[in-house]
């Protein structure tokens, strides 16, 4: 056993950061194919970029701001997240394409597509805390999806499977995509395809 694993069980936990190597990434992507990722990108938690103006557009100009327990202003403020980067070293950058059809709709399609991507996302979380990377969190893409309409404010009916969205935590998708040199584009066209994105939080 190396000296900076604890052996517990059978998992060793992992109590330094070590990185995660690329015959990992592949497994998890082979995983994240079955609910439509194309690729997963490892990233330091630096090159996330926090900004205050994303909370902006959340109170101003988005139908989910107090409507969900995923979103603002129940989600933690700027300060926090920033705090709460700070404890994490390694994140994942998981990225998926979709047709843009759904993308300005409040349907069924438009829902399974948010919990393909959403399941995607969980399920690499939780195979990760399996390999002893117990810290890993997820932030997906777009509000809550798992109910039609979400409980708020009364309690959450699936608490332990609920995670904010990126924009809840303040998270500048596009500006962390660029600190990347991932060069985002935006679908113009409504047959078009675009890409999606979700973070895994991970030391
Ligand atoms: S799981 Fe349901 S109740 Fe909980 S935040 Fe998501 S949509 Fe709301």
């Amino acid at each position: 056993m190396c000296d900076h694993m604890i052996e517990v069980g059978s998992v060793p936990f992992r109590v330094e950061p070590k990185g995660i190597s690329k015959s990992m990434i592949s497994a998890l992507l082979g995983k994240g194919k079955k609910y439509g990722l194309t690729d997963i990108i490892p990233l330091p938690t630096d090159k996330i970029v926090v900004a205050e103006w994303v909370r902006l557009k959340c109170s101003y100009g988005c139908s989910n701001y107090n409507t969900s327990w995923c979103c603002p202003p129940v989600t933690p403020s700027y300060e926090d997240t920033r705090n709460l980067i700070k404890e994490y070293s390694l994140a994942l950058l998981l990225v998926g394409r979709t047709s843009r059809v759904n993308f300005y709709r409040d349907n069924q399609s438009k829902r399974a597509q948010q919990l393909r991507g959403w399941k995607g996302t969980v399920s690499i979380e939780r195979l990760l805390f399996m390999e002893g990377f117990y810290k890993a969190f997820s932030l997906v893409g777009e509000g809550c999806a798992l109910c039609k309409t979400c409980a708020y404010p009364e309690n959450c009916r699936f608490p332990k499977e609920k995670r904010p969205s990126l924009e809840s935590f303040s998270i500048d998708v596009l500006g962390t995509l660029r600190a990347v040199n991932i060069i985002p584009q935006v679908a113009k066209d409504i047959n078009e395809h675009y890409s999606y994105y979700s973070i895994i939080l991970l030391e």
